[in-house]
């Protein structure tokens, strides 16, 4: 039987750094189940609903991607679902520190289940949902960074929150 992995995150919103990583791992794994945290301790601009449904949109017909919500620790969600491989992306040098650190307690509490962090690929060094979210409250172009379902689902939330978006959006160096 071969390795199952669970791809875990926020995907707020699933972008195509996250999807090239999931199927660089379906490549690799005979399974690999992308997994929605349901309530990180971030501020979020999709409910878990919608980041799941969007995410399950995405990876609706590949044949080696699963997508589903958990909660609590992932070691456990793992567990759960016979997982030996928890799958991660570094983009940069900044991930590095977090992803060791988590990979460090991950191990610490199950030892037998291992990260596999892939490196991502150039033209995604950059992205994340922050700067999506970012780009999209000001009304920029992000059809380069996220698939048609996400960039419409980003505008349709934007014209729900109306001034209220740019509150759930942190200020960084992409305006004025
Ligand atoms: P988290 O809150 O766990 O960081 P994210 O949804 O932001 O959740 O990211 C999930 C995973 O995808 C993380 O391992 C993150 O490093 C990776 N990732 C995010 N953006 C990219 C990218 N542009 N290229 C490769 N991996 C990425």
């Amino acid at each position: 039987m071969g390795i199952v992995a669970v791809f875990p995150g926020t995907f707020d919103p699933i972008h195509y750094g996250h999807i090239d990583i999931a199927q660089r791992g379906a490549a690799i794994f005979e399974k690999v189940i992308v997994a929605a945290y349901d309530k990180p301790l971030k501020q979020l601009l999709f409910s878990p609903e919608d980041r799941l449904a969007l995410v399950r949109t995405v990876f609706d017909n590949h044949p080696k991607i699963i997508v589903t919500g958990y909660s609590g620790l992932t070691v456990d969600f793992c567990r759960q679902v016979n997982a030996k491989v928890i799958l991660r992306g570094l983009r940069v040098f900044s991930d590095f520190e977090h992803e060791f650190r988590m990979a460090l307690a991950n191990h610490r509490l199950v030892p037998e289940i291992e990260v596999c962090a892939l490196v991502t690929r150039e033209q995604h060094t950059f992205l994340s949902s922050t700067t999506v979210r970012e780009i999209a409250s000001l009304g920029g172009d992000v059809s380069s960074m996220v698939p048609p379902l996400v960039q419409e689902a980003l505008a349709r939330r934007f014209k729900e929150l109306g001034g209220d978006g740019q509150t759930l959006v942190p200020m960084t160096a992409l305006r004025d």
